[in-house]
């Protein structure tokens, strides 16, 4: 299969896709070598779901310790080491690291930790200056946090590849953005016990979710002390004693220890000689891919966060599947994108699978809303003022269940199986002759009744 080609198959970065391609087509029996500039496990394991999901872990004990006195708990003299947290993650993050450096190599990838771009279509150099051939070359570079750098003072800002190493806790923190990262970290460092100020542009956060789980959310993280700003934005920053003093643009301003912008990400395709390749990008600087993954190039394929699509893990881990099993195993594969479900780690955490009411009411019409919004029972002890809200998104006309949202305790958890439901185009009838777990939090997504709208 080799030819007059060194490898069979290029992998250019060892993140989701990347190394769930490598390991499959290697198993396919092609010739793979996979080349990393950092660390094998790339964003997510490294800085991305899984440290986030371990300091989102961290930061929800002071609520627990606060929750378990209405159980009859005592809980004094609680303190909390941030030093502490960072060692024993990074010790989780080191093995998760080990553990997908042999999974490459009992696969039977060879693994080359540089650099590597583009020289022409089938010619790879490495950052030591040696260069290697591939008959098929797969793009899985991934993405990197945007910040902007028209800002006066941006270099002071930090984004969330920082965030996951700070050496203290600021007293106060201002984060830039709206969207899931910007949330996420605002739950983490609130409960850990710093002041945190949300700035965002738009006027609700999270864009492109549900309207009532945007209200929702917002409204339970003020609850939580989380200061958001809507409608605002940063217009400098400048350094001020051993932090920053961040002015908005309507001249209101706070003093903070940092400040963090999660602003977005962009395709990591600076510097990867794409053009020399001949490789089409999309207006927002992606990697252009057909259904099948492949560039406009017809021996360069391209998955995960540098292709835009659904900028995801187990998407990534899907394409890369997919693009494996289509080139290598002779079973062509078209990744489907609909129907994803997702999280976002916020607290209280949120799950969604399907449509918004308002692309629905677009998409189909007519349509039946369902809301829940209750306290949950934990809570009833508790004392928390903190409200679990569950809708539903019904086409009228088929009855069948477009989309289901929650705002509240356990909701990926809970969101994760419903999306089985959803992708199978369950109607509302089968969600009803479905009997409840009680009691559950996720009961009521078979026992709402009426619609609201
Ligand atoms: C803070 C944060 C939290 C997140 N949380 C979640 C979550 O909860 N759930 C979820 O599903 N997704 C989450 N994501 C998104 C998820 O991490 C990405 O969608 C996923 O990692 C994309 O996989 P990938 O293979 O495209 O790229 P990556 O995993 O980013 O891997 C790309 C790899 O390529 C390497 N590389 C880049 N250029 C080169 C080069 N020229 N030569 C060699 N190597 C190179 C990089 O070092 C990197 O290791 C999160 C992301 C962030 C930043």
């Amino acid at each position: 299969m080799t030819g007059t080609f060194d490898y069979d198959l290029f992998v250019i970065g060892a993140g989701s896709g990347g190394v769930r391609a490598a390991r499959i087509a290697a198993k396919h029996g092609a010739r793979v070598a996979v080349a990393e500039e950092y660390r094998v496990g790339g964003t997510c394991v490294i800085r991305g779901c899984v440290p986030k999901k371990l300091l989102v872990y961290a930061s929800k004990f002071a609520e627990e310790f606060e929750d378990a006195v209405g159980f009859g708990w005592t809980a004094e003299k609680v303190s909390f080491d941030w030093a502490t947290l960072i060692a024993n993650k990074d010790t989780e993050i080191d093995r998760l690291n080990r553990a997908y450096v042999r999974n490459l190599e009992s696969a039977g990838a060879e693994l080359i930790l540089e650099r590597a771009e583009f020289d022409d279509r089938h010619t790879i150099k490495l950052a030591s200056g040696r260069k290697v051939t591939a008959k098929t070359i797969l793009v899985a570079t991934g993405s990197a946090p945007f910040l902007p750098r028209h800002l006066p003072g941006h270099e002071l800002a930090i984004s969330s590849n920082e965030a996951f190493h700070l050496e203290k806790l600021p007293s106060r923190i201002v984060i830039v953005g709206g969207g899931y990262i910007a949330v996420e970290f605002a739950g983490i460092f609130q409960g850990l016990g710093v002041e945190t100020v949300l700035v965002y542009r738009g006027e609700h956060i999270l864009r492109g979710f549900d309207d009532d789980l945007r209200q929702h959310l917002s409204a339970e993280m003020k609850k939580k002390g989380v200061e958001i700003r809507t409608q605002a934005d940063v217009a400098k920053i400048e350094r001020s004693g051993t932090g920053v003093r961040v002015t908005l643009n309507d001249g209101t301003g706070y003093g903070a220890g940092q400040i963090m912008f999660a602003t977005g990400r962009i395709p990591n395709v600076i510097d990867l000689g794409l053009d020399k390749a001949g490789v089409e990008l999309t207006p927002h600087y992606a990697v252009k891919v057909d259904e099948y993954s492949r560039s406009s190039v017809d021996n360069i394929y391209a998955v995960g966060d540098i292709t835009n699509r659904l900028n995801l893990t187990p998407v990534a881990i899907r394409e890369g599947h997919a693009f494996a099993d289509t080139v290598f195993g002779k079973k062509p594969t078209a990744v489907d994108h609909h129907t994803v479900p997702h999280a976002v780690f916020s607290q209280p955490p949120v799950g969604v699978v399907g449509l918004t009411e308002s692309a629905a009411r677009l998409m189909y019409g007519a349509v039946d809303i369902y809301r829940s919004t209750f306290r949950p029972l934990k809570h009833t002890l508790s004392g928390r003022d903190e409200k679990t809200m569950m809708k539903l998104v019904v086409d009228r006309a088929s009855q069948r269940v477009l989309g289901a949202h929650m705002v509240g305790l356990d909701a990926p958890e809970i969101i994760q199986t419903l999306a089985i439901a959803v992708k199978m185009h369950a109607t509302k009838a089968q969600f009803d002759q479905t009997v409840a777990i009680h009691p559950t939090a996720a009961e009521d997504f078979v026992t709402l009744r009426t619609p609201i709208a």
